[in-house]
C-alpha cells in the first residue's frame, strides 16, 4: 500500500514548494462529497478542489457525458477542426448569462486565463489600456492576474514588474465603506487615470480568496453607472462564485446588474478543466481573426462534462439546494459563536453555500495561526476545510451542492469537534 507520508516526501522532492499543499494526503479515489485517500481513509470534501466539485466528484452524468466523448475523440484544437460539444456549450452559456442583448463564448482553460482574455478582450473592444481591480480580490497568478489580485504576499512577491496601467480601489469589507470606495473610484480618476483611458473595471460578485466577502449591490449598481457613463466594460469574475455556488446560476444575479464579460471556470464542467468568458456580441467580436484562442482551450471531453453540469444544475435544482445548504451552514456557525469551550469564531458571511467564518483570538482579533489548527484537526478527524482571507484566518465551506444532508451534518459535526478549545491552547 503507498502510504500518504511516502508520497509527500516524493512531492517535497520532485515538485517545487512554490505550489503549497493544504493537506500532506494524497487522493486515491472520490465519490460526490467523500475522499479516500492513499491509506484508505476517509474524509468528507468541504473543499471541492476549491468550488470546482458543485456537483460532486464524479457526478455519473457528468461521468457518463465524458465517457461517450472519450470514445468519439479527444483533441482537434477548436480552431483547427471545430466540434459541437464547444459550439453547443456555447449557445447554453450564452442563452444563460445575465447579459443585455446578444451574446458570445470563448473558452479556455483557466480562470486565469479567462480573466486575461477578459481583459485582452476588453482592451481591443474599447481602445482603452488602463484596468482597475479591488484590494482584497483574486484573480490570478499568472503574470497579468496576479497584477490584478489585490494581494501582494504570496503572490507578487518576488515576481515583478508588475503589469502598467492596473488601479487598485478599496473594496468595501472590514470598515471601508461603498460611499469611501467610491470616493477613492473618484480621487483615482482625478488623480491617476482618465477615465477615458480606463477598458474595464473587473470584479468578484463576492470575493472568494479575498475571505468571502460578497460584494454589496450597491457598489455594483454604482460601478455599472460609472461603466455606463464612461464607456467602461465591466467584468464580472465569476469564476469562483458561478454554477449555483451562490443560489444563482451567476453570483451577480443576485444584484440585478448585467455585466459586459463574465469569466468563468471552476464549476463549469464538475471537475474538468475548462474556463470561459461570455460577452455582450459587440464586445466579444472586436478581435481579429487568430487573436485570442488556444490549444486545448473547450477541450472535447471539457465541454461535454460542463453540458451535462449545465443539466444536473437544472434537474437537481441545485441553485434552491445551494440555498438550503447556505442555511443550514449560517444556523450552525451561529451555534459555534459564544460558545464555552470552543474557539471564538465571528458571525458567518457569505451567499448560498459559499460560507466563512473568521477564527478569532480571545481579545477578538483575526487568529490565522489557530485557523491553521483548526483545519489540521479537522484533517485529522477526516474533514478537508480550508481557509481564506487576507490573513489566512477564515474558515470557508464549499461543500459539494450535491452533498447529502447527513454528510452535511457529519462534516459540520467534525469541525465543531476541531473548534474544540485544546488543553492548555
Ligand atoms: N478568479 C477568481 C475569482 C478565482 O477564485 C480564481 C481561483 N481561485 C481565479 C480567478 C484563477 O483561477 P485559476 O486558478 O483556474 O487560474
Amino acid at each position: 500500500m503507498q502510504s500518504n507520508a511516502a508520497l509527500h516526501r516524493r512531492r517535497l522532492e520532485a515538485i517545487p514548494r512554490g505550489i503549497a499543499n493544504v493537506t500532506a494526503i494524497a487522493a486515491d479515489r472520490a465519490e460526490n462529497a467523500e475522499l479516500w485517500d492513499v491509506e484508505g481513509r476517509r474524509y468528507i470534501d468541504f473543499a471541492a478542489g476549491i468550488a470546482v466539485l458543485n456537483t460532486g466528484h464524479r457526478h455519473p452524468r457528468v461521468m457518463a457525458a465524458v465517457h461517450a466523448q472519450l470514445d468519439r475523440f479527444t483533441h482537434t484544437a477548436f480552431q483547427v477542426v471545430a466540434y459541437e460539444p464547444y459550439v453547443a456549450l456555447a449557445e447554453r452559456l450564452n442563452a444563460l448569462a445575465p447579459i443585455a442583448g446578444d451574446a458570445q463564448t470563448l473558452l479556455f482553460s483557466t480562470g486565469a486565463e479567462a480573466v486575461e482574455n477578459a481583459v485582452k478582450i476588453a482592451r481591443r473592444a474599447t481602445g482603452r489600456a488602463s484596468v482597475i481591480a479591488f484590494t482584497g480580490a483574486f484573480h490570478g497568478r499568472s503574470l497579468l492576474t496576479m497584477a490584478l489580485t489585490g494581494k501582494v504576499a504570496p503572490y507578487k512577491t518576488g515576481f515583478g514588474p508588475m503589469q502598467g496601467g492596473i488601479h487598485h480601489v478599496p473594496f468595501p469589507s472590514g470598515d471601508v465603506t461603498v460611499a469611501e470606495s467610491l470616493r477613492a473610484l473618484d480621487l483615482l480618476f482625478a488623480a491617476s487615470v482618465d477615465p477615458r483611458q480606463v477598458a474595464a473595471i473587473v470584479i468578484e460578485p463576492v470575493q472568494g480568496e479575498g475571505g468571502f466577502h460578497p460584494t454589496p449591490h450597491e457598489l455594483l449598481r454604482a460601478l455599472r453607472d460609472i461603466c455606463d457613463r464612461h464607456g467602461i466594460l465591466l467584468v464580472a469574475d465569476e469564476v469562483q462564485t458561478g454554477f449555483a455556488r451562490t443560489g444563482k446560476l451567476f453570483g451577480i444575479e443576485h444584484s440585478g446588474v448585467e455585466p459586459d464579460l463574465i469569466t468563468v471556470a471552476k464549476g463549469l464542467a464538475g471537475g474538468f478543466p475548462l474556463a470561459g468568458v461570455i460577452g455582450r456580441k459587440a464586445v466579444m467580436d472586436a478581435c481579429d481573426p487568430g487573436g485570442l484562442g488556444t490549444t486545448f482551450g473547450g477541450s472535447p471531453m471539457a465541454c461535454a462534462a460542463a453540458l451535462a453540469v449545465l443539466d444536473v444544475i437544472e434537474e437537481e435544482r441545485l441553485c434552491e439546494r445551494a440555498a438550503t445548504i447556505g442555511a443550514a451552514l449560517s444556523a450552525r456557525i451561529a451555534g459555534f459563536a459564544g460558545r464555552n469551550g470552543l474557539t471564538r469564531v465571528s458571525a458567518s458571511r457569505g451567499l448560498g453555500a459559499m460560507v466563512a467564518f473568521d477564527i478569532l483570538d480571545d481579545t477578538g482579533a483575526p487568529d490565522p495561526q489557530a485557523a491553521k489548527r483548526v483545519v489540521a484537526r479537522a484533517l485529522d478527524r477526516g474533514l478537508i476545510i480550508l481557509t481564506c482571507g487576507p490573513l489566512g484566518q477564515a474558515i470557508r465551506i464549499l461543500a459539494p451542492l450535491t452533498i447529502p444532508d447527513e454528510q452535511l451534518a457529519e462534516g459540520l459535526d467534525i469541525l465543531e469537534q476541531a473548534l474544540a478549545r485544546e488543553t492548555g491552547e
